[in-house]
């Protein structure tokens, strides 16, 4: 018997802890948690054709083109690790993404089936992006008094030294914070219009937060 794919979308702004959960549910779900901003560093770091097209809007904290973005975002979810659906966090972050996602699970009967945005005051957010530590090797997030590593520095995963991300600056966060509120904020809208809306207070800690979200995802995965 093949189950329906299942794709939940994860909003928030920047820092609200989507990645965070994320990667939890990933391993409590066994569903692919499939990050924008990880595909982007990626390509990155790999000097590709898409990752230099990217690295400028990224490095000011705004958004890269919604095309460039769709077409990534959807060749990544066409792969066979997403057969059963995906996490998906830091996509869609426009209206138009929203759309073009839509669009592209409508073509094969399927839909999204949970949003669920994560409610973080815009201090707490300055302060937990400000202290996020990242793990080179395998993505792992961390901050240095909320959610520090069990070695100095070094991801418990892999040991690898962990490294602060050039947009995480106080400069570009509040780029990122102005840029969340006029493009991405207006999501929660239009999810709540699709009845597929949760808002859970993401301003807790770690295991409350993963608690209320498998509370919202209940019934979604059989
Ligand atoms: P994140 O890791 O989600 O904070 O993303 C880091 C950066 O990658 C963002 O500041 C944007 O420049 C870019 N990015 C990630 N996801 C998207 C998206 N859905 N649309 C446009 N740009 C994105």
């Amino acid at each position: 018997m093949t189950t329906k794919p299942v794709y939940i979308v994860l909003l928030g702004p920047p820092g609200s802890g989507k990645g965070t959960q994320a990667d939890i549910l990933q391993e409590r779900l066994g569903l692919p948690h499939v990050a924008s901003g990880d595909l982007f560093r990626y390509n990155l770091k790999n000097k590709t054709p898409l990752g230099l097209k990217a690295k400028s809007y990224m490095d000011r904290g705004d958004l890269v083109p919604d095309d460039i973005t769709i077409a990534m975002v959807l060749d990544r979810l066409a792969r066979p690790d997403c057969a059963r659906g995906a996490i998906l966090d830091g996509f869609p972050r426009t209206i138009a993404q929203a759309e073009a996602l839509d669009a592209a699970l409508a073509d094969k009967g399927l839909a999204i089936d949970r949003a669920v945005n994560f409610v973080v005051p815009d201090a707490v957010i300055v302060e937990r992006i400000t202290g996020r530590r990242i793990c080179p090797v395998c993505g792992a997030t961390y901050h240095v008094t909320f959610n520090p590593p069990k070695d100095d520095n070094r991801c418990d995963r892999d040991g690898a030294e962990l490294y602060q991300r050039d947009d995480d600056k106080p400069e570009t966060v509040r780029n990122r914070l102005k840029v969340y509120r006029e493009l991405t904020a207006p999501l929660v809208d239009y999810y709540r219009a699709k009845a597929v809306l949760v808002e859970i207070d993401g301003n807790r800690p770690i295991e409350a937060v993963t608690e209320a979200l498998l509370q919202a995802l209940q019934g979604l995965l059989a």
